[in-house]
């Protein structure tokens, strides 16, 4: 009877949902800044044919993209929701917090291995073997105790601050800076087309954060990663590691994980120009170096200094752009900075309330291919992404899937790069410039 009852709760909230849902304009700023609209939203994809067969020499210019109709599922009923623009103080929503149960074991860190890969593809039909991570186990092993590294209950809170924050972080511009990638990479990358076919994914979670908040750490996410032995990408903002400091050094330290760069404090990088943009950028680099010369010169890292100096990349390798959105010259700014600009090719919409862990799990299935990259968050602002990892990550391995980061991923085939960034189709997110400007306030 409870059974009967249940399903036909279900029932009725599939329908309310799919009849609400055409209501919601793609283009209405209410949906657009609501986390909980999206009921029965099932995330889109943006996985489009691969364009560019062979640029396996990073010279050489990959062709433009066409974009072509992003196939919707019969339960679409919303817009996308990829990078959720972040609560205003103007605006009200709900962003009550999840009970976070208590933490699962964390394993034993996998063998120490090479040094992060050079994100360059090799020759056709070399296969790349995804065994190595960018960190170090020996130093998250020596200066971190399990607990340490467990998720804490009300971690992923998120906090709103008033007066904002705008203060610098204590270095200005990275004292070690990569060397510019070439033209052909001021695109941004949606997906890669793994060599010889191979089954490979990359999950990747942004962990955002603007001025006028300080974003959570979803431990029970990172716990469930680590238990699964689950490799994935954290896109941390620059204010985010500032506000986190021990977590990104964890994150920054575990072979499983790589960090991303998502700008100082979630600027709207189509928007915002000059120094302004450029500080969203090296900010966020140069607080990842401070956080790991500190990382490396703790006495617990002492004995692995060498190995650790080898094997934590310097600075972040790739870069994920605030609201998805940029144009041409942040794109050839986030290049100049040696950074990979990245987006994705599948969207959990996780940020929406009404998106549950099943329907997150069907989404991505839904849409799955070889060289997919999968965005969701793990700064607190999505409601259901972790229980829908314990689900999703045995049921992408038992299609045969590996799962890589996104260097990996990027160094495992031929990148899939398009003029423009996107949600899931060309042009879907320039409603964000006018609701949120520069998106730094
Ligand atoms: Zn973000």
């Amino acid at each position: 009877m409870i059974n009967m009852l249940a399903q036909r709760a279900r029932t009725l909230t599939l329908l309310l949902a799919a009849l609400w849902g055409p209501a919601m304009a793609a283009d209405d700023p209410s949906v657009a800044s609501d986390y909980q609209a999206v009921a029965g939203h099932t995330p889109a994809t943006g996985d489009q044919p691969f364009v560019n067969p062979a640029p396996t020499d990073p010279r050489a210019p990959a062709p433009a993209s066409v974009p072509v109709p992003v196939p919707v599922a019969p339960a679409t009923v919303a817009a996308p929701l990829v990078e959720a623009p972040p609560p205003r103080h103007q605006r009200s929503l709900d962003l009550r917090v999840q009970p976070v149960p208590p933490s699962t074991a964390v394993p034993a860190p996998e063998p120490l291995s090479k040094p992060a890969p050079d994100p360059v593809p090799p020759p056709l039909g070399q296969a790349v073997e995804p065994v190595s991570g960018p960190g170090s186990a020996a130093i998250l092993a020596a200066c971190w105790t399990p607990e340490q590294l467990s998720g804490r209950p009300g971690e992923r809170k998120i906090k709103q601050r008033q007066p904002a924050d705008h203060s610098p972080p204590a270095r200005l511009a990275p004292h070690h800076p990569a060397p510019p990638l070439g033209d052909a990479f001021a695109r941004s990358l949606r997906s890669v087309t793994p060599f010889n076919g191979r089954k490979l994914i990359a999950l990747t979670f942004d962990l955002c954060e603007q001025s006028n908040e300080v974003t959570g750490y979803d431990g029970e996410l990172v716990d469930t990663l680590r238990a699964a032995n689950a490799k994935a990408t954290f896109y941390a903002g620059g204010k985010w590691m500032r506000s986190h400091p021990e977590r990104t050094r964890q994150l920054m330290a575990d072979p499983l994980f790589e960090l991303g760069n998502h700008a100082w404090t979630h600027g709207n990088l189509r928007v915002l120009d000059g120094r302004e943009m450029q500080d969203q950028i090296h900010w966020t680099q140069a607080q990842y170096e401070l956080l790991r010369e500190d990382l490396l010169a703790r006495p617990c890292a002492q004995p692995h200094a060498a190995e650790g100096h080898d094997s934590i990349p310097v600075l972040p390798q790739t870069f994920r752009y605030p609201y998805g959105t940029c144009n041409a010259a942040s794109l050839a700014a986030v290049a100049a900075a040696g950074l990979y600009p990245v987006q994705w090719s599948i969207v959990t919409g996780d940020p929406a309330a009404g998106q549950s862990a099943a329907q997150i799990v069907r989404g991505v299935l839904a849409s799955l291919k070889p060289g997919a990259i999968v965005v969701a968050h793990g700064n607190g602002r999505g409601w259901h992404t972790a229980e829908a990892m314990k689900t999703l990550i045995p049921a992408l391995r038992k299609r045969g899937y590996d799962l890589v980061t996104v260097s990996e991923l990027i160094a495992a085939g031929t990148p899939h790069l398009v003029e423009e960034c996107y949600e899931v189709k060309s042009g879907d997110n320039h409603r964000y410039d006018k609701l949120f400007g520069k998106g730094t306030e």
